[in-house]
């Protein structure tokens, strides 16, 4: 006979998916990148690649390809992000480029199309966290 009865349930086993989030290694299968607006990670796929041309005044577009030589920033394909990217001065500071013109941008994301419709983020949940510094607000508990 050694221990006695333990009938207690691990209470502080803390295998929720909540933390996992934050300590994720970043692109090892899946290459992920971190929306400008939202600041959430997600893959490549679902997000857009913006870059700068500065032919002329320096203007942000869509990157289609995903492979313009250069800085790219990575946004999802959702005018909610866009603005508050531009809130956030987001864009400026991933590109290097105060100023940017970014209503290319904004007119490709009006048109759509850019990713597939499911593949957007839910902003169900989100819009009270926004301005706390990009600090993932994590309600489930
Ligand atoms: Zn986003």
């Amino acid at each position: 006979m050694k221990a006695g009865p333990r009938a207690r349930l691990p209470e502080h086993a803390s295998d929720g998916p909540a933390v996992a989030d934050r300590a994720a290694p970043e692109g090892r299968h899946v290459p992920l990148r971190t929306c400008v607006g939202c600041r959430r990670r997600g893959p490549r796929s679902v997000l857009v690649r913006v870059v700068v041309v500065r032919a002329g005044s320096p203007h942000a577009e869509v990157d289609d390809a995903r492979r313009a030589p250069g800085r790219g920033a990575w946004l999802h394909a959702d005018l909610h992000c866009l603005e508050l990217a531009e809130r956030r001065r987001g864009f400026a500071r991933a590109l290097r480029t105060p100023d940017l013109d970014l209503a290319p941008v904004r007119a490709r994301l009006e048109q759509g199309g850019l990713v597939p419709e499911s593949a957007r983020p839910s902003f169900t949940e989100m819009e009270s966290g926004l301005e706390s510094d990009g600090y993932p607000m994590s309600t489930q508990r």
